[in-house]
């Protein structure tokens, strides 16, 4: 079993999200670049944008793995091939890759660049495991269908780090390997393009009755019978990191900022109490609440303690009010007006309670009093998205640090 102490890994859909993942404490991001990534439309970065993002990473002693996971096709091989010797260039501290032969181009055009192989590939075993590090995989994303005994014993029978998911959207086929965005949207999962029919509503229509569409009850929200509950194990993160993993991974490349950021404090938060104390490792209210605050959906535990059965895993009614809103980024501190200087994100006003979502801690809440615009102009509320506002505060916040305003009072 592995000593080292396990990486918090967070997805980056752009530079900013990288660069708020950090901040909130990830140890590393995976981002996707031009091409061979499983995100068609994740807000992929360029060549010369994921060279500065490693740049700036490593400046902080973290690391950036680029996704290159989409089952290539004849005609992929040769832009795969030069697409391989240009990251080779930029020196990623890994490349996650599912399919075989790009595994083999990249051992050929960037030898030395780590190969991370990803859940897509469907590693359900040790001998998979042994044979990807006999091809020179340093480390294997678990299929997300494994219980935590089958990973536990993977761990002690692998050379190679292990990685699992730990947060996040799940897919109601095996580990993604799906046909239904193709079937249904002809864009296929499987070349990053998926459509995600499998959270749109569905009734059934029975053959003698044509026209006549029956609701699939499953709650009072809607009939999405093939629509998973999203992933989170914040309350047994001590059993998973318990199984020697290496690396626990985010979902999300297409989520937002706000999502980065708080989902990335929680377990942050979380993995450190459980190294604090493991034995007397407990999820935290404060910790689910942000959990909740940034997902649409219920959560389940996966597979890691048997197959779901419908109810099975539940945390509760999905209730939850949005009681904030993310709605502006801290860039700077006018120490002599001793103002925050901040970017809107979302509309508030003057009298508005605003929230601080703290890198480290617990959360604090103080009162706009006044607002002024870039040129000084006092406000009431500022109106356009990315506006320049300045706000009073008795001191200065890091730069992007996030902002939230409470809807609940
Ligand atoms: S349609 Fe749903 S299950 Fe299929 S790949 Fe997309 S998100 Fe996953």
């Amino acid at each position: 079993m592995t000593k080292k102490r396990v990486e918090l890994l967070l997805p980056a859909g752009n530079m900013e999200k990288m660069k708020t993942a950090f901040l909130y404490g990830a140890d590393a991001v995976y981002l996707g670049g031009p091409l061979l990534g499983l995100r068609a439309k994740a807000g992929n970065f360029t060549l010369e944008e994921m060279a500065e993002a490693i740049d700036y990473a490593h400046s902080i002693e973290k690391k950036v793995y680029i996704t290159t996971n989409i089952y290539a096709q004849n005609m992929d091989l040769d832009a795969a091939r030069e697409y391989f010797r240009s990251l080779a260039v930029i020196k990623p501290d890994a490349l996650i890759i599912s399919d075989l032969g790009l595994m083999r181009i990249a051992k050929q055009e960037a030898p030395e660049v780590p190969i991370h192989v990803s859940t897509q590939a469907n590693v359900t075993n040790y001998e998979s495991c042994q044979m990807l590090a006999d091809l020179g995989a340093s480390c294997v994303v678990l299929a997300r269908e494994l219980g935590l005994d089958e990973i536990r014993e993977t761990v002690d029978k692998c050379e190679l780090d292990i990685e699992i998911f730990v947060h996040g959207a799940m897919c109601m086929s095996y580990s993604g390997r799906c046909m239904m965005s193709m079937f249904m949207t002809n864009r296929s999962a499987n070349r990053g393009e998926c459509t995600h029919p499998c959270r749109w509503q569905y009734h059934v229509v029975e053959q003698q009755r044509p026209g006549e569409f029956i609701p699939v009850e499953e709650d009072e929200r809607g009939t999405y019978i093939f629509n998973s509950k999203d992933l989170c194990t914040i309350y047994e993160l001590d059993q998973l990191i318990g199984t020697g993993v290496s690396s626990l991974k985010v979902e999300g490349r297409m989520k937002s900022v706000h999502y980065v950021a708080t989902v990335c404090k929680a377990y942050r938060q979380a993995i450190d109490a459980y190294y604090q104390a493991p034995e007397d490792f407990q999820a935290n209210d404060q910790w689910i609440r942000e959990l909740k605050i940034v997902s649409d959906r219920d959560y389940c535990t996966g597979f890691y303690f048997g197959p779901p059965t419908g109810d099975d895993h539940n945390y509760g009614d999905y209730d939850v009010e949005r009681t904030v809103k993310f709605c502006a980024k801290v860039i700077g501190y006018d120490e002599e007006r001793m103002s925050l200087v901040l970017e809107q994100r979302n509309r508030f006003f003057v009298g508005d309670r605003l929230e601080i979502l703290r890198i480290t801690g617990f959360n604090t809440t103080f009162e706009v009093d006044r607002m002024w615009d870039d040129k000084d102009q006092e406000i009431d509320y500022c109106p356009h998205p990315r506006q320049i506002i300045r706000v009073p505060y008795r001191e200065p916040l890091p730069e992007g640090t996030l902002i939230r305003v409470c809807r609940e009072d």
